[in-house]
Parts: C-alpha cells; structure tokens; sequence
C-alpha cells in the first residue's frame, strides 16, 4: 500500500513477444512490486500472473477504452507506489503509448517506460536470420500496412519496399495479399524469400513459415495462419545457407576498432 499523498508510478512495461522468459530482469522486478497490473491482450497475462505479488489487482485491458485504462491506471496510483501497465513486445511500438502517457501528464501521474524485446526481434531470432549483413541490407524498417490506421503519406509499403532493406512488418498478416501486391509494384522478383512467424517464441506454439513473394500467402493459409504473426521479407533471408557472404568488418582480422587492434594490413585481407 501506498503511504504518501503522492501519486504512485505507472510504468509501462515490455513484456516481450511472449515468453515468459523474455520480460527484462527490470520489467519482472516492477512487476514483483506492484499494486496492479493492467495487461494488454492474451500475449502477456502469464507473465503478469507469474510475477505479481500476492493481492495485487490484475486486469485485462482487452474490453477497455483508452479513457477507462487511464482512469483504472490513474486510480491505481493513487493507492500503489507501482503499478504497471504491460503490454506485447516493446511498449513504443505500435502500443498506444502516447495516447495513455498524455492522459497520465494531464492528471499529474509519473510515469515511466522500461523496453521490452520486440516481437520482430523475436521472430528473425526464432528463424534463426541475421536482419542485417553486410553488402546486403544495413536497414531495417518496422512498418505495417493500414488497417483501421492509415498510413501516413510517403510510408505506403511499396515506397519503402523500393529501398530492398529488410522489412519487419506488423499487424498486417490478415492483409498479406496486400504487402504481396506492394512488393511486387516496388520490383521484388516472385522468388524474393519472405518470412511468417507466428507466435515468436511461445513455447509450444511458435509457427516458423518460410516461402517466397509468390507462394507465402498459401503456406500461410495452409498453416491457419491468420493473427499474432510477424512477416518479414529481406534480402538476407536464409543467408546461412548461401554458398558465400560478405565478411562482416567488425570481425574481419584487417579491421581495427575502439577494442581490438588489426592483426594485419587492410591490403592483405
Ligand atoms: N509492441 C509489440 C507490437 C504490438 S502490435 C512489439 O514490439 O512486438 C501487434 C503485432 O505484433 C501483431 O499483429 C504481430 O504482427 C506482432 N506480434 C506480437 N507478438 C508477436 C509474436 N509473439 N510473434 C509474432 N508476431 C507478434
């Protein structure tokens, strides 16, 4: 309980892609302190329920709008020094963020945001693909297709698809049809290999789909595929099975950095 006249802290937490395991050693800490737990979404009630002291109050946000979980969030703490709000992934990531910390500001209730692993990360992790290598693609973008939200102008998918760096593509699986169509309007050849990851690192429940621009949308159909999926389409893809790769520098013996010196000369590599 909460002593002070003061406001306690919401922290918004990242609870990462779905194992449990994967919440940071902060994010489980503050959720082992606090006084309620507001959670977003399936994803993430284990680690809640994990972790959360006894008589803690814990609620699902799923059935909620903005205003009643910065109302929920606000009266929370007003009774607990910590509460959190935990969420999918990383909270600055398509999670509504701003939109609850204004609301918080207006009502005079620190807040604070601890990362967490996102769910693209989670998902080239599961495939075991590198998102960037060197010579290839040294970018990468975290984008989606509109649905409800549109997309700003200039973020069309195949604008971006144009610069051919490595997409990590949220919230769209439903419309895989439609980064299909883009891909192909911005050049990518039919056997451009993208990758579907549903459920990144749910023990047990992890689908990995790999194919290529033209046959993805089928082995997804084929695997009921149809929420909680990551598509990634890159040119580095299956990269480990490539008879030869570029040499990455901070590795490479002629290449000198803040830690290691070149053990020999940039013209003998
Ligand atoms: N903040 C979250 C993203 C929330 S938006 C993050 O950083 O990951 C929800 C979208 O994230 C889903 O539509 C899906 O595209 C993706 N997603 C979330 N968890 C996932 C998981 N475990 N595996 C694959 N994709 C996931």
């Amino acid at each position: 309980m909460h002593s002070k006249s003061l406001p306690g802290t919401v922290c918004f937490v990242g609870a990462g892609p779905g194992d449990p395991d994967l919440i940071t050693v902060k994010g489980r800490r503050l959720l082992e302190q606090a006084g309620g737990i507001l959670f977003a979404g399936s994803l993430v009630d284990q680690a809640a329920t994990l972790h959360a002291p006894e008589g803690c109050a814990i609620r699902d946000s799923k059935d909620m709008t903005l205003e009643e979980m910065s109302a929920w969030l606000i009266d929370a703490a007003s009774r607990h020094e910590t509460v959190v709000r935990l969420q999918t992934g990383d909270p600055g990531l398509y999670g509504a963020l701003v939109e609850m910390t204004r609301l918080l500001d207006a009502a005079g209730v620190p807040w604070k945001v601890v990362p967490g692993v996102s769910s693209a990360l989670a998902s080239a992790a599961a495939a075991g693909e590198t998102l960037t290598l060197p010579e290839v693609t040294q970018t990468v973008i975290l984008t989606r297709v509109a649905g409800r939200t549109p997309m700003p102008a200039g973020e069309e998918l195949d604008a971006l698809a144009a610069h051919r760096t490595t997409l990590c593509i949220f919230l769209s699986i439903t419309l895989l049809h439609e980064v299909q169509d883009a891909l192909r309007r911005a050049g990518w050849p039919e056997d451009a290999p993208i990758l579907v990851v549903q459920k990144a690192s749910w023990p047990g429940e992890e689908k990995i789909v790999r194919g290529t621009l033209a046959d993805i949308k089928k082995k997804c159909q084929a695997e009921k595929i149809a929420a909680q999926a990551m598509i990634i389409a890159s040119p580095a893809l299956g990269a480990r099975d490539w008879p030869e790769i570029a040499r990455s520098k901070l590795y490479d013996p002629a290449f000198s950095h803040r830690f290691r010196r070149a053990t020999v000369t940039e013209d003998a590599s």
